[in-house]
């Protein structure tokens, strides 16, 4: 799942600050992690434990409560009783890495991606979104070609994988619904030549800059098979030891 977290902590500083650009620094003097980190650990835990995912977002958000949730979840993350509130944003599909990597069956995949996002993001959006994502992992994961990723997602979940990097760029913004970042940060692994240049491409389109970093990061992981060593050590970097030793203990156990 490092992949995913890579996307995140390089988009960080373009959030606020978007680019349409892939010519950027990696990292720079407002590169932190961020809530799609955070989360992507909690769904990780939680699967280690065989743990209620609800708890684990719970205890890792309030772990590390400044790092721009959005105000539904932050309030949820706050109230042990609160139920899903109908999501439709992309919090469902940024989280979901790590169920693609540890789950073989496209039935398990797609029944935990559900699962996860189904706690707070019940919306059927939300659902496809994390599915989407957690199923493309596990095609690239079995080496499935990224057009048979393209036609299959495209396919099942009605996204239009057709289109191009240069065609959505000049015309899209800021979106943090799943269905309008999803689809574009799985085009932007399709065009991609390694795990670096996904990110970099999804961060181009200047929309939800670490989501969608974060999205295609993953996804490319498992295409590509692994985060080069200097990226993953780099990352590594701006990441704390509990989060960390998640990322440890989850890539001895599915071997990612
Ligand atoms: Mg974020």
């Amino acid at each position: 799942m490092l992949g995913a977290i890579a996307g995140d902590v390089i988009g960080s500083r373009f959030e606020s600050f978007p680019t349409k650009s892939t010519q950027f620094e990696l990292f720079g003097e407002r590169t932190i992690f961020t809530d799609d980190t955070v989360l992507t650990v909690a769904v990780a835990d939680a699967i280690l434990n065989g743990e209620d995912f609800a708890a684990a977002l719970r205890r890792f958000g309030q772990r590390h409560p400044n790092r721009g949730f959005g105000s539904s979840f932050y309030v949820w993350m706050h109230n042990a009783g609160a139920g899903p509130y109908q999501s439709w944003g992309n919090g469902s599909a940024m989280r979901v890495a790590p169920v693609g990597f540890a789950y073989d069956s496209e039935e398990e995949v797609l029944r935990e991606a559900a699962r996860s996002a189904a706690v707070t993001h019940d919306h059927p959006e939300g659902i496809k979104g994390a599915q989407a994502v957690a199923l493309a992992v596990l095609l690239g994961r079995q080496g499935a070609g990224k057009d048979a990723i393209r036609e299959q997602i495209g396919a099942r979940f009605g996204y239009d994988l057709g289109r191009t990097l240069a065609q959505i760029r000049p015309h899209y913004a800021f979106d943090v619904s799943c269905q309008g970042s999803v689809p574009e940060a799985i085009i932007a692994f399709l065009e991609s030549e390694s795990v670096e240049d996904a990110i970099r491409k999804a961060i181009s389109l200047g929309g939800d800059s670490d989501t969608m970093g974060c999205i295609a990061g993953g996804i490319a992981q498992a295409h590509y098979g692994g985060v080069p060593a200097e990226l993953a050590h780099a990352v590594r970097g701006f990441l704390t030891d509990d989060l960390l030793g998640v990322v440890d203990r989850f890539a001895r156990r599915f071997g990612c």
